[in-house]
């Protein structure tokens, strides 16, 4: 995949548009982790949210989030208490840089002395508030007014670069996030696009395994190089999936019949431990089902070899 040279575009051209998002929506919608700030419009807790995840880890996120509610449920609430306070919680809660805090409880006073109390919508008009930058304003638009455009960061960079081969350039990364979002839907697309970063299209990722909708159109499913602008080096293992189920056909296309543990070592070096037989085991019984291999019983021995 190139990842220099000027800027293309036309990286979704004569794909299926359509078919790509409603696979993509109907997988974040059939499952995806729970998390409380997705359950909410609220644009005041979709601020708080964001701004905590900034630095730190979604799980340890809810805590502090659900915490910080407690004690601030509005933005008037928030404006009305005194700065050190939401310091010390920053601090005490491991939130990172307690500038954070203060922008935050900056942003309440804009909201509740320039603003009436009401949340503006467009991600123009939310940059306005201290500490909302474009990524976080473009956020709470789409995640509380559902009106903001694709969210852009380092896991949708990676899936659209590998998906799409879309080269390593923020200006066609961004091109082409907008091209394939589905029209007037940024709240679900763009929670969708980055759970499919987040727990399928990960550094390592599981395609298989977590039932990545995009599998078909994918361009590193199909060739097996899934290094990204954020992962130089091809990831070992469930990355390399494909290219395995390729060399297992390819060997079996030079012997009648093997045997697993002839089979292993064939197809990989460090056959053994984690990616010793029960991996191989998995893998053929994949290409079992897709009616590539056959299994059979010979001298109270199981071989693999190629379906007729
Ligand atoms: S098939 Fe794999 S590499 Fe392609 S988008 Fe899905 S998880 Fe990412």
């Amino acid at each position: 995949m190139s990842d220099s040279g000027p800027a293309r575009s036309g990286h979704l051209e004569a794909k299926p548009i359509e078919a790509i998002q409603q696979a993509l929506v109907e997988w974040y919608e059939t499952d995806h982790r729970e998390y409380p700030w997705r359950e909410t419009d609220d644009p005041y807790e979709i601020v708080v949210s964001e701004i905590m995840s900034q630095q730190t880890q979604l799980d340890r996120v809810v805590d502090a989030w659900e915490d910080f509610l407690e004690e601030w449920p509005t933005a008037e609430s928030l404006a009305a208490a005194p700065r050190s306070d939401v310091v010390a919680f920053w601090s005490a809660h491991s939130l990172g840089y307690n500038n954070r805090a203060k922008y935050l409880h900056e942003a309440a006073t804009q909201i509740t002395d320039d603003y009436d109390g009401e949340f503006p919508e467009t991600p123009e008009e939310l940059q306005e508030l201290m500490g909302v930058g474009p990524y976080t304003a473009n956020a709470v638009a789409s995640f509380a007014f559902n009106n903001g455009d694709a969210v852009v960061d380092t896991n949708v960079k990676r899936v659209l670069y590998r998906a799409f081969d879309v080269p390593d350039d923020e200006a066609v990364f961004e091109a082409t996030a907008n091209e394939l979002i589905a029209e007037g839907r940024s709240r679900v697309w763009n929670n969708a696009i980055m759970e499919l970063g987040g727990v399928a299209c990960e550094k390592t990722p599981k395609c298989d395994t977590a039932g990545c909708p995009w599998r078909e159109w994918c361009a590193a499913y199909e060739t097996g190089d899934f290094t990204a602008p954020d992962v130089p080096t091809q990831p070992s293992f469930e990355g390399s999936r494909r290219q395995f189920r390729g060399r297992v056909i390819r060997t079996l296309g030079t012997y009648d019949a093997l045997t697993f543990d002839e089979l292993g070592p064939r197809i990989r070096v460090d056959y053994g431990g984690e990616t010793g037989r029960e991996w191989l085991e998995g893998l053929v019984s994949d290409l079992v089902a897709d009616e590539l291999l056959e299994t059979e019983t010979q001298n109270g021995r199981t071989v693999v070899r190629l379906r007729e």
